[in-house]
């Protein structure tokens, strides 16, 4: 029997309480904010707030601590790295773990061209430099993102962002010359309405009205997009999908940039997401699971694209000595041991979600791939309409019983365990969903 999850008092508790009162008094107001736990230590898939209550954790930091807490290969590679120096800056100068990250990064980035990589510090930082990067090596200003995208905070990234409107309320004006167009969403798409089948419309409409009305494709740069939605919903587009994109681009130039920031690194069960299309982009990003919280982002780029000059771009502390001995550590423990277990445990997952589907007509959809799943709850089956508080509170009634759970998008439950949950674990989150689910009913 495991020791977790054991709630032993209400969280949050007295020393919790302390705490997320002392936070709220002098951090940001703009932090979004969950609910109140208050982190002492973390094992596995386990983590212990600090009065003592054990949680199962089914959102991993958002999709951050893919080998779970405190793994030892990850845990004594940092600790080695930083006893031995703790920065030099990659950007100028070298070491063994710069070189190491990038070699083994660049062979990893799907498809056969040779590739370079580029280390920075988040995922956000690193859109930043591809939105640079696509720019410089096309000489063209336009880009296109998706409705519902995600890609970061920073004005290049915020710009090409289009999850949740207050995320860019008030911080206008973003970079000119960014389109967004409707995402691959199955489940609400306005195109396939009463088709028996997908057209792909949300592909052909790029060319049928953006390029035709609005946009010379000769001055789009790039197509940004996420291989799965990750803010925006965990939403898994039509097969084909990235493939017709691809096609697309090709067809004017433009290069094909895949967002792997939250599905990469062997969260869908291959390393990235954009292999189960077969496709090769241009242009491949990671971060989130990449360094197993420790940060670190990386842009995966064709050598044909990546040909600035030196100057051009860098970081004082992009590829950090420590997060490289993190990175690769967390790329040895993904590819040797967690990849066969997150496809095994994904299909249980997503299997078990789809028996809770039967039993509640408020499960509208379940999709996802490996252990990136969501959950979209709506108010009636027929009408689809979005039911965003009963996500809210699913998540909020599990976390008093002992389970990490997170939002996404406008009604979705995101499931984005560490990569290193065994059955047991993947069957209690079910067990507790659907006490849940049964009270709320
Ligand atoms: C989280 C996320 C980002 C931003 O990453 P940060 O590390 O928070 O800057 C960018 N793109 C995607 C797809 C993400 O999920």
């Amino acid at each position: 029997m495991k020791d977790y999850p054991r709630i032993v008092v209400a969280p949050p508790g007295p020393k919790a309480r302390e705490i997320v009162t002392r936070q709220d008094r002098w951090a940001s107001t703009s932090y979004p904010k969950e609910y109140p736990l208050v982190i002492a230590r973390g094992e596995r898939a386990m983590v212990e707030d600090v009065d003592g209550n054990r949680y199962l954790d089914f959102m991993a930091g958002i999709a951050v601590a893919s080998t779970g807490y405190g793994h030892p290969t990850v845990v004594r590679a940092i600790q080695e790295a930083a006893g031995r120096f703790l920065h030099i800056c990659g950007s100028d100068f070298y070491f063994e773990g710069f070189a190491a990250l990038c070699e083994r990064l660049a062979k990893l980035a799907p498809g056969p061209s040779k590739k370079r990589v580029f280390l920075a510090n988040s995922g956000t930082e690193a859109v930043e430099g591809a939105i640079k990067l696509v720019r410089h090596a096309t000489g063209r200003p336009a880009l296109i993102a998706f409705l519902g995208a995600f890609h970061g905070r920073t004005y290049g990234g915020l710009s090409l962002t289009a999850s949740k409107a207050v995320q860019r309320a008030g911080f206008a004006p973003f970079l000119p010359e960014v389109h967004h167009v409707p995402y691959g969403y199955r489940y609400r798409c306005d195109y396939c309405r009463g088709e028996p089948a997908c057209t792909m419309r949300c592909v052909t409409v790029l060319e049928d009205e953006l390029f035709a009305k609005k946009v010379d494709p000769q001055s789009v740069a790039a197509i940004f997009v996420e291989p799965i939605q990750g803010e925006g919903g965990y939403v898994v587009p039509p097969p084909g999908y990235l493939k017709a994109l691809r096609e697309l681009c090709d067809r004017h130039g433009i290069l094909l940039v895949c967002d792997e920031v939250q599905s990469g690194i062997g969260r869908t069960g291959k390393m990235f997401a954009c292999e189960y299309e077969g496709i090769e982009p241009d242009v491949v990003l990671a971060a989130k699971g990449l360094g197993s919280g420790m940060p670190i982002g990386a842009i995966m780029a064709k050598e044909s694209v990546m040909r600035w000059r030196p100057g051009a771009h860098g970081s004082t502390f992009g590829g950090n000595p420590v997060c490289c001995a993190a990175a690769l550590a967390t790329l040895d423990v993904v590819e040797r041991e967690l990849l066969p277990n997150v496809v095994k445990l994904g299909e249980r997952l997503l299997a078990g979600t789809r028996r809770l589907q039967e039993k509640y007509a408020a499960i509208g959809d379940v999709r996802g791939r490996g252990l990136m799943i969501g959950v979209e709850f709506v108010k009636d089956r027929a009408t689809r309409e979005p039911a965003p508080e009963i996500p809210h509170e699913l998540v909020a009634r599990a976390f008093r019983k002992g389970l990490l759970l997170l939002g996404a998008g406008k009604s979705t439950l995101r499931l984005a365990p560490p990569l290193v949950v065994d059955e047991d674990d993947v069957d209690t989150a079910l067990r507790i969903i659907d006490e849940c689910l049964d009270e709320l009913d």
